[in-house]
């Protein structure tokens, strides 16, 4: 889009699950407003923008997916800039302000935009605002509103700086002249707040119900003998403040219903990462025992007449439906509970106001509406501020309006973090808190996002067990609570579990146990690229594996892989290897017990062990956690990491651990070393660039 000169500025986005994409496109939206224009582009579209010849300012909103990569969409990008050829001011004449988005439950936070911001750094750009760096893990709206509201400002004295710059005294233009000082901005940004709580009233005023901010009202609300506040209850100050809400996201979907004929389209088509495999489920054990906390299973697949392939230590993706009663009450409140076999026609609305508006790429242009409900869309979704105030549109009853008004305001954040956030509220939730509100197909499309594959690390080796590939996963478990009166299983733990029910066989506990059926039951996997989790390449280097609780799964593979080239390969030398696991009880979780069996034949050199859990009665506490049993054995994991230049593998579900674990290893390498904290850090550091030092987390 071309914009008029000195009002405009560049704004890239480089999303992986669409999150950087919608926070670019607020930024377009608000820019409006400010008088500005954002020429928006996705970073893979390199042909509609040149870094090497902007002038204008450039806003730089981009994810972290994977561990700490940047997204997909911008690995052409930084491949460029990376470029080691390119002098330190190549970019001398580039000013700009990044956005990172990331999540702190992993390792290498908001890395995407880090790698971004130094490089753009090295290379001699600068920076007209200050990078922000939001963490979803505890809302990203924590910075990225605050990050956007003082953006204008910025971007208005950069863009007057660069008229400067250019010689042209001559008054700038009306926009920028006018709000080029910070008392003129912050009135701005006052004056537009006003505008928005006026548009809020007007819009009340214009329905049937008068949304006032007066006390008699507040009893709507909250009822006087609720003092707490609650997903549907507010309290002061919430309750009597006038509200800053977002601006009112443009309709873009329009839905026509056509007749039942025809085929759904297949689930292949639904991704566009690579080539989907429909393979049967032949084996389901359940690793953990009934009275353990969480259940553990693990699933055997029958790859065989596939071309897929994989190497121990790699993820690969389930494609997974939503809950097929979840589907149904929701067909029931859209009032669609006669239509769900129909098929919709799904197209961009005539006339929008949303820029670049398109048919989001996870729905089909033709299926039926349970397909759209049940595959494409992720419903369990926690619903964004923007999506809260699409829905206040749809609610009729004035308390329940203004409560969602009060969810997505900025007075109501951390209402919004409590309630429906850290409660993992989803879109049923909402509606059945909020009887009134009657949301339409076509907003749902436009604000759910797309239902996303599911990654698992392979639990197999595919020398081991030719044809074969097995994972194990926690089935996740939401319990009830005040805003959500069913518990609830995950999205797609909670289907493989109901999937390969009749395949479990009751009191399974341990790998050896039969659970061979003739199960026809078949699920979509998909590999999952870039993974350098991987065994060492020379079978000779030792190396250290850590994986609590389900983070053993690809170490399982890593031991039977070794275990099967040691049969085949007599004349070959192997190092040795060790392997730390915990659980919470020796009798409840234990995944693997056959570990054993590897100890026995050689392949696994040592086992340690730690049950969190479990009672002693030794006069010394045994260690807990596998970060004590590590620090236990300081010695041989120095030796194995410094001397024989081996490798260390930490895989498991929480980022505490990986955290812990690595406090462990600079401690171990500084008391081995005998060197400080500082130089402990860094020699880690160098393993994990080495590719020694390899993580695979998962929250
Ligand atoms: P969802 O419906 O997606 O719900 C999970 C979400 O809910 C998470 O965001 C979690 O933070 C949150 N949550 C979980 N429990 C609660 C609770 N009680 N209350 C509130 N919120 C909660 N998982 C494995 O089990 N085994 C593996 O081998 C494995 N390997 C992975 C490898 C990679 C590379 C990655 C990225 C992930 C891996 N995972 C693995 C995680 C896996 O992809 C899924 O995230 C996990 O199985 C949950 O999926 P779900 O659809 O059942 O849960």
């Amino acid at each position: 889009m071309c914009c008029e000169s000195k009002r405009r500025f560049l704004l890239l986005y480089a999303t992986q699950k669409g999150q950087a994409k919608a926070i670019a496109e607020e930024i377009w939206q608000q820019a409006g407003a400010h008088g500005l224009e954002a020429d928006m582009h996705c970073m893979s579209e390199m042909d509609k923008y040149n870094l090497e010849t902007e002038k204008d300012p450039v806003v730089i909103v981009i994810s972290t997916t994977g561990t700490g990569d940047p997204p997909d969409t911008a690995r052409k990008f930084v491949k460029k800039i990376q470029d080691k050829s390119l002098p330190p001011d190549h970019f001398a004449h580039l000013q700009y302000g990044l956005l990172g988005l990331g999540d702190s439950e992993y390792m290498f936070f908001c890395n995407g935009g880090r790698t971004v911001d130094r490089r753009l750094q090295e290379l001699g750009a600068q920076h007209f605002y200050d990078t922000g760096l939001a963490d979803d893990c505890v809302g990203l709206e924590l910075v990225v509103d605050p990050w956007i509201d003082g953006l204008w400002l910025a971007l208005r004295e950069a863009l007057q700086l660069q008229k400067e710059k250019e010689g042209m005294n001559n008054a700038v233009d009306a926009v920028s002249s006018s709000l080029s000082t910070a008392p003129h901005a912050v009135h701005e940004l006052k004056l537009s707040s006003e505008l928005q709580n006026l548009k809020l009233e007007d819009e009340g005023a214009r329905g049937s119900d008068i949304l006032s901010h007066k006390v008699d009202d507040i009893n709507l609300v909250a009822p006087a003998r609720d003092t707490e506040p609650s997903l549907v209850h507010s309290v002061p100050p919430v309750s009597q403040s006038a509200l800053n809400i977002p601006a009112l996201p443009p309709e873009y979907i329009e839905v026509e219903f056509q007749d039942t004929q025809g085929e759904n389209p297949h689930l292949s088509s639904l991704i566009s990462e690579g080539t989907t495999f429909e393979v049967p489920v032949t084996k389901a054990v359940q690793l953990t025992r009934e009275d353990a906390i969480k259940t553990a299973l693990l699933l055997e697949l029958d790859i065989a007449d596939t071309a897929f392939e994989y190497q121990p230590g790699d993820a690969f993706c389930v494609i997974c439906p939503n809950n097929v009663s979840e589907v149904e009450k929701l067909l029931h409140i859209l009032g669609l509970s006669e239509k769900g076999d129909d098929f919709v026609c799904v197209k961009v609305k005539q006339g929008t106001k949303k820029k670049g508006a398109s048919r989001p790429q996870h729905i089909p242009e033709r299926s039926t509406l349970k397909f759209i409900l049940t595959w494409c869309l992720e419903i369990r979704a926690i619903p964004k501020k923007a999506f809260l105030r699409a829905l206040v549109e749809c609610t009729s009853d004035v308390g329940e309006k203004r409560r969602l008004q009060e969810l997505c305001s900025r007075q109501g954040a951390s209402d919004y973090t409590c309630f429906i956030r850290d409660s993992n509220v989803c879109l049923l939730d909402l509606l059945r808190a909020f009887p009134s509100c009657k949301p339409s197909l076509s907003l749902l499309i436009e604000h759910l996002p797309k239902l996303q594959a599911r990654s698992y690390s392979v639990s197999s080796s595919n020398l081991y067990q030719p044809g074969r590939l097995c994972f194990v996963f926690n089935v996740v478990e939401f319990p009830t609570g005040p805003s959500r009166p069913v518990s609830r299983k995950g999205v797609c733990t909670g289907w493989l579990a109901e999937l390969v029910a009749p395949l479990l066989h009751p009191s399974k506990s341990s790998l050896g146990t039969k659970g061979e059926s003739s199960s026809p039951e078949k699920i979509s996997i998909f590999p999952r690229p870039n993974n350098a989790f991987h065994l060492p390449a020379d079978p000779s280097v030792p190396f250290v594996m850590v994986g609590p609780g389900t983070g053993i799964s690809p170490f399982i593979g890593f031991l039977q892989h070794r275990q099967k080239l040691r049969e085949q390969h007599t004349d070959w030398e192997f190092g040795e290897t060790w392997l730390f696991f915990g659980c919470r009880h020796q009798d409840r979780d234990y995944l693997f017990k056959q570990l054993q069996c590897f100890l026995e034949s050689g392949t696994l050199t040592h086992l340690k062990v730690c049950f969190s859990r479990d009672s002693s009665t030794a006069e010394v506490a045994p260690p807990k956690y596998v970060q004590d049993v590590l620090r236990l054995c300081a010695k041989e994991v120095a030796r194995v990491l410094l001397k024989e230049r081996g490798y260390f593998y930490v895989c498991g579900d929480k980022k505490h651990m990986a955290d812990d674990v690595s406090d462990a290893v600079v401690d171990i390498l500084s008391m081995e070393m005998e060197a400080d904290k500082l130089e402990a850090m860094k020699i880690l550091a160098m393993l994990r660039e080495a590719k020694r030092y390899l993580q695979d987390v998962w929250s």
